[in-house]
């Protein structure tokens, strides 16, 4: 199994942190991109459990009638898995992509600034750098703010902000 694959997971679209944990939140299916009950997401891992595709019971019922295959455990075999990971890859809504590609380029941007990539939901990515004068630099797609303080960052009070688009 190719360890750089990257999970497919729902996000959590509405209610709190204890509803997502009590099975009573509503998430993004990531392949049809329909709100589901989080208790009707499944959740797949090949047998070394590297890596995670999360889908809807309807996604999965398409995956078998398309495949011909039959999921029946959280833990399949691999071959299976590597049909159902390219199979949600193949399917998943346009967002997916817009998004994956976000986190992508934020990732190269934390990764040359030696800042800290940060997900600040809604499929928003940005890249903190803390400078050593204290100074907050926040890197988005849209805009970089610099913060006179961690608090100033808190705050959300930028000091200064430069718009890309
Ligand atoms: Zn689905």
């Amino acid at each position: 199994m190719n360890k750089t694959l990257k999970d497919i997971e729902a996000k959590h679209v509405s209610g709190t942190e204890d509803d997502f944990r009590g099975n009573e939140g509503k998430v993004e299916c990531p392949v049809c991109r329909k709100a589901i009950n989080q208790r009707d997401l499944e959740t797949h891992w090949p047998t070394d459990e590297k890596v995670t595709v999360e889908l809807c019971c309807d996604c999965r019922a398409d995956f078998e009638a398309e495949t011909g295959k039959t999921i029946d455990a959280d833990v399949i075999d691999d071959d299976l898995f590597s049909s159902l990971y390219k199979w949600a890859i193949e399917n998943a809504g346009p967002t997916s992509n817009a998004e994956t590609s976000s986190e992508d380029r934020m990732r190269a941007v934390a990764t040359a600034l030696n800042g800290e990539l940060w997900q600040s939901g809604g499929g928003i990515w940005l890249v903190i750098c803390r400078r050593k004068d204290g100074k907050v630099v926040v890197v988005s797609d849209e805009v970089i703010c610099e913060y006179a303080s961690e608090e100033a960052f808190e705050n959300s009070k930028p000091s200064k902000s430069i718009g890309l688009v």
